[in-house]
């Protein structure tokens, strides 16, 4: 599908608003305003749904009309091509974000910001999601990708997942059916949607949850290039070394295409210097790619998803 242009495209627009309501759809949404790197096109149409049955009632329109479409939660690790994106972005955000604390459990829907959840933990006396506080993405993004920081990644918290598949399906999956890894799962890998999670915690002391929380803030603002648009750590730690040292020890701190720059402050951010494209940071990437293999043998693998 090209774009949504022609009067049988229209109609699907039409299908679009009345599933999710006119104002949570946006035709040619312009993804630099929906991605922390804040580069790319446009996406032919974005849709935030509110509901489990208007994810699923979507899904059946794309499925029905060969419309491709990719899950977006807040853009945090994501390039979007300078062309844009021919499809429809589902974009699971605050629309979908209830939570509810019983205990040491939290169930929360996978639009809630991570650092949101963090925060109600810490409100309730509950320890094991510092590490999450600082990671700018949603639950779902981190349910996916296995976010983790400073020791700590959602595989160690997370009790279980509601998932839809392809067809519009609901399962349950527990921790063990998950199969987190580094930075993937089998959300990803089969391209379940997250919708809600239960998550484990435990009590712990109020001051000391807020305490850490403040002191793992500060380590990230001392190292990381927060003041510039970026999308984290660009590529994956390989095993037995740290993605940022290798690219520091080739002589690559500072390297730019373009506005794209190799943070000085830490090797393992691309960060946009202003008027970046999507294009200098994927040719960026592949320099860095590319010279860090020559030089270790090392084929840094990217973090950041590209969609295409
Ligand atoms: C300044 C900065 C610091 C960061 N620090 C960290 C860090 O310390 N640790 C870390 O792990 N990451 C870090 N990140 C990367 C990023 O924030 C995480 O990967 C985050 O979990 C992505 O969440 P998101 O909602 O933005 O997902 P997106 O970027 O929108 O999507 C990322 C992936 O998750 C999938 N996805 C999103 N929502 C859902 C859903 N509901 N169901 C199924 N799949 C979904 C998408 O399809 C995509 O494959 C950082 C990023 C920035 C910009």
């Amino acid at each position: 599908m090209k774009g949504f242009k022609t009067d049988m495209e229209k109609d699907i627009i039409r299908q679009f608003c009345d599933i999710a309501g006119t104002d949570n759809v946006e035709t040619d949404a312009p993804m630099n305003r929906y991605t922390t790197f804040r580069t790319g096109g446009p996406a032919d149409c974005m849709v935030s749904p509110g509901t489990i049955e208007q994810i699923r009632q979507l899904l059946k329109i794309c499925r029905e009309n060969k419309i491709k479409y990719f899950v977006m939660g807040n853009g945090s690790n994501v390039i979007v091509r300078d062309s844009g994106y021919r499809g429809l972005i589902i974009r699971i955000n605050k629309n979908f974000s209830g939570i509810r604390l019983e205990g040491e459990m939290i169930t929360a829907q996978a639009g809630m910001m991570l650092s949101k959840v963090a925060a109600a933990a810490s409100t309730a006396g509950l320890t094991g999601m510092e590490f999450a506080s600082g990671i700018p993405g949603t639950l779902g993004g981190a349910l996916g990708m296995n976010a983790g920081a400073y020791g700590g990644e959602m595989s160690q918290i997370v009790e279980w997942v509601k998932v839809m598949d392809q067809n519009g399906d609901l399962r349950t999956l527990s921790r063990e059916e998950l199969e987190y890894e580094y930075r993937n799962s089998r959300i990803l890998k089969e391209n379940y949607i997250a919708l809600e999670a239960g998550i484990r915690l435990e009590k712990g002391d109020p001051d000391r949850i807020k305490q850490t929380t403040e002191e793992l803030g500060n380590c990230r603002r001392e190292k990381q290039p927060l003041e510039y648009p970026s999308a984290g750590s660009t590529f994956k730690r390989p095993a037995g070394s740290f993605a940022g040292k290798l690219i520091m020890d080739a002589g690559l701190a500072g390297r730019r295409v373009g506005d794209a720059q190799v943070s000085e402050k830490h090797c393992g951010f691309i960060i946009n210097r202003g008027n970046a494209t999507s294009g200098d940071i994927l040719a960026l990437m592949q320099e860095v790619k590319d010279i860090v293999y020559k030089k270790t043998g090392i084929s840094l693998e990217s973090e950041v998803k590209i969609l295409d």
